[in-house]
């Protein structure tokens, strides 16, 4: 497998959308690369079907991960959603629901206590807005 190199989400976004340019595959529909990407997410999982292992190689398992990527990216582009941007803050709100402080550490029924008082946290927080 190639080795993880220092592209941008912008250098990787012009690769896949010039791979569509070139065969006429540049107008996708958002729901069509919406199920699209949870089609490859499902092959992606299917992998792990019958055993926490994944059946096949890493290379086969790359491969989905790429599919679902490369889907991901598509969406991203044709919705103008900047995915570093989406990214970034996405986790920004995360890290807000689910505090560092309130996980390091935990393990097990501890963790699952932790995430369960979030969640109902997250929850009443949205009812007062
Ligand atoms: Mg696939």
């Amino acid at each position: 497998m190639k080795q993880q190199q220092d592209d941008t989400f912008a250098e990787i976004s012009h690769i896949v959308w010039q791979h569509l340019v070139d065969r006429d595959w540049d107008d996708p529909s958002p729901r069509s690369l919406a199920i699209s990407l949870s089609l490859e997410a499902n092959e992606l999982l299917e992998h792990y079907q019958w055993s926490d292992k994944p059946v096949g190689d890493k290379e086969a398992v790359a491969e989905e991960l790429a599919d679902v990527l490369i889907y991901a990216l598509q969406y991203a582009q044709v919705m103008g959603i900047d995915p570093a941007s989406a990214i970034r803050d996405k986790l920004e709100k995360s890290a807000q629901k689910y505090p560092a402080e309130k996980f390091k550490g935990k393990h097990g029924e501890d963790r699952s206590k932790a995430w369960l008082e979030a969640k109902l946290k997250h929850r009443d927080n949205k009812k007062t807005l």
